[in-house]
């Protein structure tokens, strides 16, 4: 179905389906017709692509990316819109549906099992209780995935696309930037969603990296090394450091003159280089 934007047309639907919205699960449905679309021209969603869509709602963006690449591959959590969606997808006969939490579900294996030959890529309107977990759980499986294109909430979308260097970054800005390119597409209003949700919303899409920064021997000590720095955002690299890992402030503070930064940096200050040569420094000092 085309018109799944249409106000009239969502009422319908969900009546005849006795469907009430769950504020849990994040359900916010797009009914402003030109963002679905968008995401999915912007989100790689063409020809030789298989796109994994991530809580389908009705099937809004679903149609959108069906109309454009070779199969569409959808997760959605909640039983209650299977019916919904064999309504109003019936006319694609490229999309599957599973029903399950995407925090479960194996990518690695649906990749291998339903893309055979094709490029892949993810496209969601996320539901914004989980976005942080879904997007590094994609990112950090080293999925063979090109792209992720996610509607977020704004202020979400403005940390995870935040330059690196700059006072908007943080722990997510750094994890994001080491796996891939993230750029902020497009803003949506919040008057695009029924119900319309408090906050307004934004498009990013993650370029994946084929090769993630050089110099890193240990990438978990280097993500704990990371967290514990923006876990203070107020202090110094060597206060905020020394305090969320338990590392005595003089091996925090050597670690930062070996790195050859100065001595109260605030990390929001640093490169992924800098980051990198100071969770290596420290590695070495505290003998791990
Ligand atoms: N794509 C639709 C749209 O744009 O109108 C719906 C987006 S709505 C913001 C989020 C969707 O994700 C809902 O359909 C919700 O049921 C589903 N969802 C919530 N948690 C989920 C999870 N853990 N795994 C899969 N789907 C989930």
């Amino acid at each position: 179905m085309d018109n799944l934007c249409d106000i009239n047309v969502i009422k319908d639907v969900l009546g005849r389906h006795s469907f009430t919205f769950s504020k849990a699960l994040g359900q916010n449905f797009l009914v402003n017709p030109t963002v679905c679309p968008k995401i999915a021209q912007m989100g790689n969603a063409e020809r030789g692509f298989g796109i994994i869509e991530i809580g389908t709602g009705i099937g809004v963006l679903t149609n959108e990316l069906a109309k454009r690449a070779d199969k569409v591959v959808a997760v959605e959590i909640d039983s209650r819109l299977i019916p919904v969606l064999e309504e109003t997808l019936s006319e694609h006969s490229n999309v599957k549906i599973i029903n399950d939490d995407i925090m479960k579900v194996d990518l690695h294996r649906l990749i291998q099992e339903e893309f055979g030959g094709l490029q892949v890529a993810v496209c969601a309107n996320l539901p914004y209780y989980i976005t942080s977990p879904v997007i590094m759980r994609l990112l950090e499986e080293r999925l063979p995935i090109r792209s992720v294109t996610v509607m977020v909430q704004k202020e979400a979308g403005q940390r995870l696309c935040a330059k690196m260097g700059t006072r908007e970054m943080g722990a997510v800005t750094v994890a994001v930037n080491y796996f891939s390119e993230p750029k902020l597409l497009f803003n949506v209003s919040r008057g695009s969603f029924m119900p319309p949700p408090n906050v307004d919303s934004c498009v990013v899409r993650f370029d994946v990296r084929e090769n993630t920064p050089a110099g890193v021997t240990d990438e978990k000590f280097f993500f704990k090394t990371v967290r514990g720095a923006f876990s203070q955002r107020r202090k110094t690299l060597v206060n905020s450091v020394s305090a969320s890992l338990g590392i005595d402030k003089p091996k925090a503070a050597e670690a930062v003159k070996r790195s050859g930064l100065e001595e109260n940096v605030r990390p929001e200050k640093l490169s992924m280089e800098q980051l990198i040569k100071f969770s290596e420094e420290l590695k070495t000092i505290c003998g791990l």
